[in-house]
């Protein structure tokens, strides 16, 4: 694990951290109780196909082929740890997921350093070391959001080791990661000041890196001044990563920047954009009940996610979408959607943004479950409590008062559901308030203040005094 880590934790820490609530917030996120998934009634579309995967070239990446999913490894599965204290990262079953996906077309593995609380390099490397290097592109970040990571030794440091946690001498796409969290003077600091665009620009060079671009959350002065480098010919970006779904494109919450600027911003300059949270951290396979009605009226055996998979993958300049599969399930619907991409027609996507603004109705809290606001350093699980209140808002299990038709079904529903998703310990009731978690939340959630509101909530729900 990185030695700058934000808390330095060892592995008994990290896996009493992960907890079991991480497999169930992710199967949360998909709208599951279980391993069954986004796949639901696509059986009928019979056997899912090995060799029919859609492909993106551009000129300036050369001979790369690129499959449109790419495989984010920030969720992979756990399992409960021999000594029965807490949960460890399940390398079978990545082993299983990762050969599954490359013998179905998927070539391109993204990383970083911070993926499942620091241990998601190690593993996903373990996993494609069985695999020739060149059938696959691996991707990982420079995950310096500590200041202690800012100065150049600190930064170079992090580098290194993720070539030697992942086993390999190259690195295929590199990425500044999150830029813009932090404005303009944490940019400077980490990536500037430090010298470091000048040493991964000579890294790539050397050949170690092969493509160098960024990720983008935050300050939308950062997206801009980072391209106007490009333009100036400062540095040459082969490629920037942005967050698109079909909600983000006008309707961008928290800290985010609407989709279509950042997205149109690429295109013009024919930068190809690697697409994150397409699900808008699930919450788009996870859809109200009307919602779900609505899309399978349309497509009654494709799943609700399917919809948000083509549209983050219709657009011409997308290189590929990532999608944090933990489960089988999972992996195999969204080969199915892109083997191959059907791309969305102008009206198919029209009806996206109109069911986009029905979902704004909905005051689900933008948490995607990328867990960066962990570890609490008082328990707290703080994404599988949000994540239940979004479930819950979606399913109509929130009432407003004990006056609602469905108050009682609603009441035990929320109640039940929480305590079976989060331990009693990690539950809302125990923050406090020291706020030690919100500066690290790319979505800017002001996170102890959602947690009193869950609360007060949760108890007016026991005292019956809503
Ligand atoms: S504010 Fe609450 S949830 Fe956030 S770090 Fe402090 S105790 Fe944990
Ligand atoms: S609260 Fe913010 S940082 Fe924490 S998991 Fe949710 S989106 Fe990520």
């Amino acid at each position: 694990m990185e030695e700058h880590h934000k808390n330095n934790m060892n592995r008994r820490d990290f896996l009493k951290i992960v907890g079991i609530t991480a497999a169930t917030s992710t199967a949360a996120l998909y709208g599951c109780g279980s391993k069954e998934g986004s796949s639901e009634g696509s059986k009928a579309l019979g056997p899912i196909p090995t060799d029919k995967m859609t492909y993106r070239s551009f000129p300036g990446l050369g001979s790369d082929k690129v499959s449109i999913l790419g495989y984010g490894c920030m969720r992979w599965p756990t399992v409960p740890a021999p000594d029965g204290k807490g949960e460890m990262i399940d390398q079978d079953a990545v082993n299983e997921l990762v050969d599954y996906a490359i013998a179905h077309g998927v070539n391109y593995f993204d990383t970083s350093p911070m993926y499942v609380q620091g241990w998601s390099e190690k593993s996903t490397g373990i996993a494609l070391k069985r695999h020739p290097r060149e059938s696959f592109y691996l991707a990982t970040k420079l995950s310096n959001f500590h200041p202690d990571t800012w100065t150049r030794e600190g930064s170079i440091a992090m580098y290194r080791k993720s070539f030697e946690d992942m086993q390999v001498d190259y690195i295929d796409y590199y990425l500044l990661h999150m830029i813009g969290g932090g404005g303009m003077e944490q940019f400077r600091k980490r990536y500037i000041d430090n010298g470091m665009i000048d040493f991964l620009v000579k890294e790539r060079e050397a050949g170690r890196i092969r493509r160098l671009g960024w990720s983008f959350h935050g300050d939308i002065e950062v997206y801009d001044y980072a391209l106007q480098m490009h333009d100036r010919g400062e540095v040459h970006w082969d490629f920037v990563q942005i967050q698109l779904n079909y909600v983000d494109w006008k309707h961008a919450s928290g800290s985010n920047f609407k989709a279509e600027y950042l997205y149109d911003e690429l295109a013009k300059r024919k930068i190809p954009a690697v697409i994150m949270e397409p699900l808008l951290g699930g919450r788009l396979s996870n859809v109200p009940d009307h919602i779900v009605a609505r899309l399978k009226q349309r497509e009654p055996e494709r799943s609700v996610a399917s919809w948000a998979f083509r549209y983050a993958g219709s657009p011409q300049d997308v290189l590929t979408v990532l999608s944090g599969m933990t489960y089988m399930e999972h992996l195999q619907d969204n080969i199915r959607t892109y083997s191959p991409l059907v791309p969305l027609t102008e009206e198919e996507t029209q009806y996206l943004y109109d069911t986009a603004d029905l979902m704004m109705e909905y005051p689900t809290i933008p948490c995607n479950d990328c867990k960066y606001c962990m570890p609490c350093p008082y328990g707290i699980d703080i994404p599988a409590i949000l994540i239940h209140y979004n479930k819950c808002v979606n399913e109509g299990n929130v009432p407003e008062s004990s006056q609602d038709e469905n108050y009682r079904k609603a009441r035990r529903a929320f109640l039940v559901g929480y305590d079976r998703s989060v331990p009693k310990l990690r539950q809302a009731d125990h923050c406090t308030g020291c706020n030690q978690c919100s500066p690290h939340c790319p979505q800017t959630i002001d996170i102890p203040k959602e947690l009193h509101r869950i609360d007060k909530f949760v108890e007016q729900l026991k005292q019956e005094t809503l």
